[in-house]
């Protein structure tokens, strides 16, 4: 194995020098791929990625919060190979498969059929974008037609299309685009991180509860949902708070009769420990997003599940009473076959059991973190580990970046927020290796 990573052989080489030719990547000022250039992944093998000369880099963020259960699995690559010799893909609008009805059963017995129906499209955003849009119709049909506004939480982010960036908040992502989006209301973040002295995580997620219960006091009559992000704002610096608020938000909604949403995009499938993260609040919401993990990472699909309630509000003669909406790629077969074999993979190896294990000792091996004069706030909750690094330099992240290649881990901080998102497949092994390089390459960042 070559020793320097950023050495990069011709192979690699030309690799860049196509993509950046031909390729606008996501999320980049693409100037800055000048003097940082992207990496490329020839395959993927377990929990590693590796480049076209053979160096490998431990995949600390499950390739942006999607891969549950490494590259390359087994049991989904061949859940993929038998569905794809059968049907690829069919139209959903009058017709249906046995994927699509397989997972739309399983995914409602794991929320013990509280949310007995699914709608699909293809990603995140789409997702959020058809929970608003089923919230805000089906208090039409309730003959409440002024119920068309939505809260949503501070630094809360639910994707970057219009309708799902509206209720985002975050200031990079909104700011250039502000004149396309609708208005929503902000209500306080119950993050842990912002707890007056003295006060609980549980005082700061009761504190923050009783502003949205302020709000609806005053607008519950224009407001159709509350949309939330349980347990973990992952894109607001994994932002982590007591499951307390969720109690409280659900209480909230039904005293104003105001849907709530979780958004388990990033959440959901036993992030956060728990296999739905509301159900570590012991909570049912009315309407829920996922997306990412569900396919282990491997195709593109998302999901909108709903109180039975909220379906039958729209089960009539009429075809405007019913949910218009509709994607070309709705609940695509290869993509449900590959969801399905996910949960096949949970149910067998015991996912969420063998993953309590896990984080304990990723907890465990982040204490050397503690150590660390600039280092503050180390957080878990289940799979996602976090720390802040107190340091005034705005290429921290990049740096830090670059800093964790040479150790052999993909990590990508958030600002200053290192976090491990790892898949679920880690050996003890590879957490030393995984914490381990995240350390040195704090030391190399960090003067
Ligand atoms: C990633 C994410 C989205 C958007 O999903 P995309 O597939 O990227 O559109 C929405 N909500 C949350 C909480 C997310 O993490």
């Amino acid at each position: 194995m070559p020793s320097d990573p950023t050495e990069k052989s011709p192979l690699n080489r030309s690799m860049i020098e196509r993509t950046l030719a031909s390729v606008w990547h996501p999320c980049t000022q693409m100037k800055t791929h000048e003097t940082f250039p992207p990496l490329p992944v020839a395959r993927g093998e377990g929990a590693w990625l590796i480049d076209a000369d053979g160096h490998r880099y431990l995949d600390g963020i499950s390739s942006w919060w999607v891969n549950l259960f490494g590259h390359c699995n087994p049991t989904i690559n061949g859940a993929l190979r038998d569905q794809v010799d059968r049907l690829e893909h069919v139209i959903l609008a009058g017709f249906t498969h046995e994927p699509v009805v397989a997972l739309s059963e399983r995914l409602a017995a794991l929320t013990d059929n509280s949310l007995g129906h699914c709608f699909f499209a293809s990603d995140g955003s789409s997702a959020v974008e058809i929970a608003l849009k089923m919230s805000m119709h089906y208090w039409r049909n309730c003959g409440q037609p002024d119920k068309t506004r939505f809260v949503t939480v501070s630094g809360g982010y639910h994707g970057e299309t219009l309708g799902a960036l509206s209720v985002s908040d975050v200031a990079l992502f909104r700011d250039a685009y502000a004149p396309l989006l609708t208005e929503s209301s902000t209500v306080p973040s119950p993050d842990w991180r912002e707890a007056n002295q003295g006060e609980t995580a549980a005082d700061c997620a009761a504190r923050a509860a009783r502003a949205l219960e302020q709000h609806l006091d005053a607008h519950a009559a224009q407001t159709a949902a509350v949309i939330v992000e349980p347990l973990v704002q992952c894109a607001n610096r994994m932002a982590m708070h007591d499951a307390e608020y969720l109690r409280l938000v659900r209480a909230a909604c039904d005293r104003h009769q105001v849907h709530m949403i979780a958004d388990e995009i990033a959440v959901g499938f036993g992030r956060t420990g728990t296999f739905f993260a509301h159900q570590g609040a012991g909570i049912t919401p009315d309407l829920m997003t996922l997306s990412k993990g569900i396919t282990g990472g491997y195709l593109p699909l998302s999901v909108v599940l709903c109180r039975d309630h909220i379906y039958e509000a729209f089960y009539a003669d009429e075809l405007t009473r019913g949910f218009l909406h509709s994607h070309s790629y709705t609940g695509n077969a290869l993509a449900c076959s590959a969801a399905l074999a996910v949960l096949e993979i949970f149910e067998q190896d015991n996912v969420l059991t063998a993953n309590r294990k896990r984080a304990r000792k990723i907890l465990e091996a982040a204490q050397v973190f503690n150590d660390h004069p600039q280092v503050c706030h180390l957080r878990q909750t289940g799979m996602i580990t976090a720390f802040d690094v107190d340091i005034d330099d705005p290429s921290f992240s990049r740096r830090y970046h670059f800093a964790a290649l040479e150790q052999g881990v993909l990590l990508r901080p958030i600002g200053n927020t290192v976090y491990f998102m790892p898949p679920y497949v880690l050996s003890d092994h590879e957490i030393d290796h995984l914490v381990t390089g995240a350390q040195r390459a704090l030391l190399n960042t960090v003067a």
